[in-house]
């Protein structure tokens, strides 16, 4: 046994990535404890994976054996940068990694953008799903059509949640606030609109096979939308292209159906750049360009052919991807949104940081579905495995971080303190026929981390 005991490592962020890194470094032999913002662990699995796709969330079970580690150790409620600055933890372990995903939205860059009613997805996500940051957010959802821009497995998810019945939604982990605004929604038409051809949608087979079983909804395409150019035609033949043509196959299936059974219509829609969001005072409608395809298979752009197209609809959602945000104390490439990294290792202009390491989305971009994460920690924790040979004897992590939070009045949770929320969580839904009820206020997730029983104590579900 080495005179200073393992290695020490602070990960930062509990979704996914922080999780996966943890794993790999417990394997290896080290301690390791998991920093999170919030009470809750999770990240992305929590308040990104869509209410109806429980199957997704099942990697949590996974993540709680990793959690159950001797040594492993959850600081929830805790942020980097005010309760605890990044180089405080580079003095008290051995490395740190940074996985702190990709919180914020791109943006699109056109007028009318910030009208009420133009919404980006990544807020409409954090909502339904009970973030405690989105939870007070209102969504008027009393037009009768919407508008989605973008064409990721995001962009499918809300395009989903607004096509279900509550019938449907009441049966999952939404959370009450959403449940109830959705069943008064008035949308009954969702344009889902992509600036390019269906050979370049970003959505998966799978997430996209679904939208053809829902209950009350059907599926519209514009016949000319479906017919390729020759560059198309080859991306499709191409085994890169294997999972465009399941989903261009899916679309002719769609195609093939009777249309007006249902009440209401997804219409997909092509080669539609967003030029504008306009309206007096709220949104009303989206103008576009449209386009056509141009360039070599797989490097295709939208290019305007002078023409423009208007969609009226009262609610637009932006689902053109996350985008990572700065931490104090960090490098930051502003333009790709992520931290600058060789193979994990933090590069500040150009030379790697000592000890600071990073993983994840706010790694290598939002992109990628939980389990693409796994191999992307394994790498960063094979660099910092081969930097850091050695634990330091100085380095006394755990305990001195605890009596810093101690001392800064951080009531942080601990893993004992998630699993208090969970079964809390769990049992309120239960009475209410849901998996779980998420709590949404971090003054109710610290009332029963520490112990209070639902029911009891000051605390309320509000
Ligand atoms: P995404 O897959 O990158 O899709 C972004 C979409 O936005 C693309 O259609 C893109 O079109 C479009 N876009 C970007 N900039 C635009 C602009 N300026 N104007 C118009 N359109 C623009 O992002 P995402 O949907 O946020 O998903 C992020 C990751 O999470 C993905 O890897 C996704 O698969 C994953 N995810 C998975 C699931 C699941 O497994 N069920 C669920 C949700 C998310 P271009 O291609 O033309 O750029």
């Amino acid at each position: 046994m080495n005179p200073s005991g393992p290695l020490k490592v602070a990960v930062v962020g509990s979704g996914p990535s922080g999780f996966y890194a943890a794993e790999a470094l417990l394997a290896a032999g080290a301690e390791v404890d998991l920093i999170e913002r919030l009470p809750t662990p999770f990240g992305l699995v929590r308040f990104g994976v869509a209410p109806d796709h429980p199957k997704l969330k099942q990697v949590c079970q996974n993540f709680t054996e990793i959690a159950s580690h001797e040594r492993f150790a959850f600081f929830g409620n805790v942020t980097l940068g005010s309760d605890v600055a990044v180089d405080e933890l580079r003095e008290l372990y051995d490395a740190v990694v940074v996985a702190s995903g990709a919180s914020a939205d791109r943006k699109l860059g056109v007028p009318g953008e910030d009208l009420a009613g133009s919404w980006s997805a990544t807020e409409f996500v954090a909502w339904y799903n009970g973030h405690p940051d989105f939870r007070d957010r209102t969504f008027d959802l009393s037009g009768d059509a919407a508008v989605i821009l973008g064409q990721g497995n995001v962009a499918i998810d809300v395009c989903r949640l607004l096509s279900k019945s509550a019938d449907e939604l009441r049966q999952t982990d939404i959370s009450a606030h959403a449940l109830e605004a959705l069943a008064e929604s008035h949308i009954r038409d969702i344009h889902l609109v992509g600036r390019r051809g269906p050979a370049q949608a970003k959505w998966t087979a799978k997430e996209l096979r679904e939208l053809g079983l829902l209950t009350e909804a059907e599926v519209a395409l514009e016949p000319a939308d479906l017919v390729l150019g020759a560059a198309c035609e080859a991306e499709l033949s191409d085994p890169r292209g294997q999972s465009a043509a399941q989903s261009f196959k899916i679309l002719k299936t769609f195609q093939a159906r009777a249309a007006g059974q249902k009440r209401k219509t997804i219409h997909l829609r092509f080669n539609l750049n967003p030029a504008a969001i306009e309206g007096q005072g709220r949104v009303e409608s989206v103008i576009f360009e449209r386009c056509s395809l141009t360039g070599e298979p797989f490097a295709q752009v939208a290019t305007p052919t002078g023409e423009t197209a208007a969609i009226a609809a009262a609610a637009v959602f932006r689902s053109v991807g996350y985008r990572g945000v700065m931490t104090e104390g960090l490098p930051f490439d502003a333009r790709s949104g992520a931290i600058p990294h060789d193979r994990g290792r933090v590069l500040e202009t150009g030379a790697p940081v000592p000890g600071v390491y990073v993983a994840g989305w706010i790694k290598r971009g939002p992109s990628g579905v939980i389990g693409v994460n796994r191999a992307c920690s394994l790498e960063t924790i094979e660099s910092l495995l081969a930097d850091i040979v050695r634990p330091s004897p100085g380095k006394v992590g755990r305990r001195a971080l605890a009596s810093l939070l101690e001392k800064r009045k951080t009531h942080a949770v601990d893993f004992n303190g998630w699993k208090r929320i969970d079964a809390a969580e769990r049992q309120i839904g239960s009475e209410n026929g849901k998996p779980r009820e998420k709590l949404t206020s971090i003054a109710d997730m610290l009332v029963v981390a520490n112990g209070a029983r639902v029911g009891h104590g000051p605390f309320l579900l509000q």
